[in-house]
């Protein structure tokens, strides 16, 4: 017998109306790429919503259709995330930061006819000329047009030809609402394709109280970009909730953060470790404290979350916690959050506690495998390929790339590489490319990398295996010295004897200028494993 509950669908397009009706008034402040601070609240994003997917019809934009987007975070960007999705259409999100070849190919793949982008994009947009065989429109996301570009569109000119008197359709949940391509550090990206089913379950989870906890008593500066897996679900989320949501544009160096999170009385934000490495260099060099920031919470993801980055925002009061999950995982999967017999722990050993990646939250299921397939025991000790499923995580790539990518039971094979305890916290200990293999065993560059962290001349670290003539592999450890910071290579080894297992020791300490990063901010070990190769048998 079937239940008797209504069947309404859940849609993106409902998160906006139920913003504009009970939140109206909740901020939403954007820095634009001109620098100018633009005020607004949800009540003033869904109107220009409605506005912005008049304009998108009008362009010949019709459901299933693919809008690209190249641009930074600002109320424009958060405008067509609802936009498009809201008449049915895909937003299609490319990460300006990859190679123009990548974004090449990427808008090729996703095939959008549609492309809005920021003025510092135009030069790249302009070199993909004759590349772009499907963008028929490109518009500028400016109040006007540079002298002479007749080839573009104004954002704010269509905006400006619609009335907003436009009813949000109701359709099928199961629509595709979003495409945001992983960086495929490995062959070509891919293309994940989320669906308002999985957007609107997924912004629940942020809400949850044990999930990001966000709730109309925020103020959330999103230092994560809204082409980095839809900004960790935010926009959305926030406007579930209500929450007052801050967009810091193009600039996400410490000081733009740390004025715009003071201006703003920002009590939550998110971002990977490298916006928060950024924000207490600046503190550092400027004099400031960390409890000159207004956080009550800090929300670290996209790798793992260095334990002297954690200590640091504990120690001013601030709770700094992490979350895993990849773009095919909508992306929040697991969430780390303390116990009721945590509480009376030392803060030492709570950090211990946050600095693994969680537990998953409801709607995810996780489990851990060997080589064989065989699944591992959940015991802390075990280590093995980190498989997931749940409603929010993807059954296959656009296009049908990469073939079939879960197996006949629904699991998702993450190519990360972990531990999960009987509580079932998951300790991430590397990406499955990234193990370093001595002798037949495995060693963490990840947990290498976070001790040397805690050394203080060490600004960046970064482990790779690199050829050995006895054990094929031996770690090498690459870091950069804090400025003005006098330390040597025996110095660091020294520190880490009593922190890893003696035979993880890394066989060389080298000193760097600058660690190469991924599009998304993280560390490309891929060019350190291919630069340093043969380091210890030269
Ligand atoms: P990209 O590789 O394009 O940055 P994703 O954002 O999807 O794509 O990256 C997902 C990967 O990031 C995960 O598979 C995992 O290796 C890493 N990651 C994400 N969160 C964490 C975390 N809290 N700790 C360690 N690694 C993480």
């Amino acid at each position: 017998m079937l239940g008797l509950m209504q069947d309404r669908p859940l849609l993106i397009s409902s998160l906006l109306t139920h913003a504009e009706r009970y939140h109206p008034q909740s901020e939403i402040v954007s820095v634009t790429c001109e620098g100018a601070v633009v005020r607004s609240d949800w009540a003033g994003i869904a109107r220009r919503a409605r506005q912005a997917a008049q304009a998108l019809r009008r362009l010949g934009v019709k459901p299933g259709d693919r809008v690209a987007t190249l641009a930074w975070n600002t109320h424009r960007h958060l405008e067509l995330y609802y936009a498009a999705a809201g008449i049915g259409a895909v937003l299609h999100t490319v990460n300006p930061r990859l190679f123009p070849e990548q974004i090449d190919y990427i808008l090729n793949h996703g095939a959008a006819e549609v492309l809005l982008l920021d003025t510092p994009f135009l030069p790249l947009v302009d070199g993909l000329a004759g590349k772009l065989d499907h963008v028929r429109h490109r518009v500028l996301l400016s109040d006007a047009l540079p002298e002479g570009r007749a080839d573009l569109a104004c954002y704010e000119d269509l905006l400006e030809a619609e009335d907003g008197m436009l009813d949000w359709p109701v359709f099928d949940e199961k629509q595709a609402s979003g495409l945001c391509y992983t960086s495929g550090t490995t062959g070509n990206p891919k293309g994940v394709l989320y669906s308002h089913r999985s957007t609107v379950l997924h912004a629940f989870l942020c809400c949850q109280v044990d999930g990001l906890h966000l709730s109309r008593a925020d103020s959330t500066l999103l230092a994560v970009p809204l082409f980095h897996v839809n900004a960790w679900g935010i926009p959305y989320a926030s406007a579930l909730c209500g929450a007052k949501l801050v967009l810091p544009g193009p600039k996400l160096d410490g000081q733009s953060l740390f004025d715009l999170a003071r201006a703003e009385g920002c009590t939550f934000s998110l971002g990977v470790p490298t916006v928060w490495i950024g924000l207490f260099k600046y503190l550092d060099e400027a004099g400031l404290q960390t409890r000159d920031l207004p956080f009550e919470r800090v929300l670290m993801g996209g790798s793992a979350a260095p334990r002297a980055l954690l200590e640091r925002f504990h120690a001013a009061g601030i709770h700094a916690f992490q979350a895993w999950g990849m773009s095919e995982t909508s992306p929040v999967a697991t969430v780390a959050t303390l116990l009721p017999h945590h509480r009376d722990l030392p803060k030492a050993s709570q950090i211990d506690v946050l600095a693994r990646q969680g537990r998953a939250m409801f709607g995810v299921e996780l489990k851990i495998v060997g080589e064989d397939g065989a699944e591992l025991p959940q015991d802390g000790s075990a280590s093995g390929e980190l498989m997931v499923r749940g409603p929010w995580v993807t059954s296959g790539y656009y296009g049908g790339v990469g073939g079939q990518v879960v197996d006949e039971g629904g699991w998702f094979a993450t190519g990360d590489v972990a531990k999960i305890d009987a509580e079932g916290f998951v300790t991430l200990t590397d990406r499955s490319k990234d193990v370093i293999k001595s002798g037949g065993e495995w060693i963490s560059s990840i947990e290498l990398e976070n001790a040397a962290l805690g050394h203080p001349a060490v600004e960046a670290a970064a482990v790779v295996g690199v050829t050995h003539e006895r054990w094929q592999e031996r770690p090498l450890m690459l870091v950069v010295r804090k400025p003005g910071a006098q330390v040597e290579p025996g110095a660091i080894l020294a520190f880490l004897e009593d922190k890893v297992v003696r035979w993880w020791l890394p066989d060389d300490v080298v000193f760097v200028e600058t660690l190469p990063l991924t599009a998304t901010g993280k560390l490309d070990k891929k060019v350190l494993r291919e630069a340093w190769r043969d380091h210890l048998v030269r």
